[in-house]
């Protein structure tokens, strides 16, 4: 029997990852909050999945934290937020050798994680794949993509790779994974905050195109001096590149404020600004926008970290 996956968080992604899983015949346990979101889950008989207008329904075992047995495999799919707060409430549960599979967006809680437990293995993702919940317990695969998986400590890629094939989860081991979540933050930076401030599709941002070019070579000069030239490259021009290709939809920032949802804000502007600033980097530019954001967020009554 393989070992089972302990997924915390049943969100978009944790189901997405979690119904793929079942239904290739992967054992599957889902962690949620506390007792009353597991009574819930127990009555909707399971996690739907909708895919291309079909939908299935899997039924999932849940449990608590306090559920007694070992975890050896977890996938955190929790928001970056929430992350260290969800692990250290089962922390009592993850054998010594435990792995992690975190896929939170952003930089900031991986490394937050990997110190709260330093003899458990953390691996890092980075996911292109698209998910929404239209309800509870279900959730609609909006864009199909890929996840990059990387351990910036151990660069030989783990026998449980196998699992996400069988689920048919697009996937690839990167020993690379640092670069492509700093260059995903980096796109992050120069176009959903500004997305917010002029309340507008990706598209909406092509007339202001020097703010963006503006922002691009501050990022530029952030990832150079953060050890990460590779994820500076070109980065202006894929910038425009997805401005254009997703000019029809609503940035991920924009749909949480719309929605008067907390944002990831302080682990990708405000993740950015910190690195500036701790290597003493004079970034005008994507200062004002972090201060702006903030404005706005208060101003709307949401958290601004
Ligand atoms: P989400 O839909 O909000 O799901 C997060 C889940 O975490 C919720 O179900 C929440 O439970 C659960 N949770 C929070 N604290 C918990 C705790 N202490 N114990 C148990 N469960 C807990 O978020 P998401 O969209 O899947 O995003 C997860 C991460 O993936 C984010 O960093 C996001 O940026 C990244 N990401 C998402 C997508 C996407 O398409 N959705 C794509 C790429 C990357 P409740 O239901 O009880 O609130």
């Amino acid at each position: 029997m393989s070992t089972t996956w302990h997924i915390l968080g049943a969100g978009s992604l944790g189901t997405l990852w979690a119904t793929r899983l079942a239904r290739a015949g992967v054992p599957v346990k889902l962690i949620l909050r506390d007792a009353a979101r597991l009574a819930s889950y127990q009555s909707a008989k399971g996690l739907t999945l909708v895919e291309q207008g079909v939908e299935h329904t899997y039924p999932v075992i849940g449990e608590t934290p306090d559920s007694p047995e070992p975890i050896h495999r977890l996938l955190v799919a929790c928001k970056a937020y929430d992350a260290e707060s969800a692990i250290a409430q089962l922390q009592h549960r993850l054998v010594p050798d435990a792995e992690l599979i975190l896929l939170q967006n952003g930089l900031g809680s991986q490394d937050a994680v990997a110190a709260q437990l330093p003899q458990a293995r953390c691996i890092f993702a980075s996911s292109t794949e698209g998910a929404f919940r239209d309800s509870e317990w279900r959730v609609v695969f909006a864009g199909h993509g890929y996840t990059w998986l990387g351990d910036v400590r151990h660069p030989t890629a783990p026998l449980w790779l196998e699992d996400l094939h069988a689920a048919g989860i697009p996937h690839e081991w990167s020993t690379e994974i640092l670069t492509r979540l700093w260059r995903k933050l980096a796109l992050n930076c120069a176009i959903n905050p500004l997305t917010v401030l002029y309340q507008c599709r990706n598209g909406g941002l092509q007339v202001h195109q020097c703010e963006v070019a503006t922002l691009c070579a501050e990022l530029t000069e952030l990832l150079e001096c953060c050890g990460q030239p590779a994820a500076a490259e070109a980065l202006h021009s894929e910038v425009e590149r997805v401005i254009q290709a997703t000019a029809a939809n609503y940035s991920s920032m924009y749909q949480d404020v719309a929605n008067a949802r907390r944002t990831e804000i302080s682990y990708l502007l405000g993740y950015a600004c910190s690195a500036a600033a701790r290597h003493s980097l004079a970034l005008p530019h994507l200062q004002q926008l972090q201060a702006r954001l903030v404005d706005h967020l208060r101003a709307r009554g949401l958290a601004s970290d």
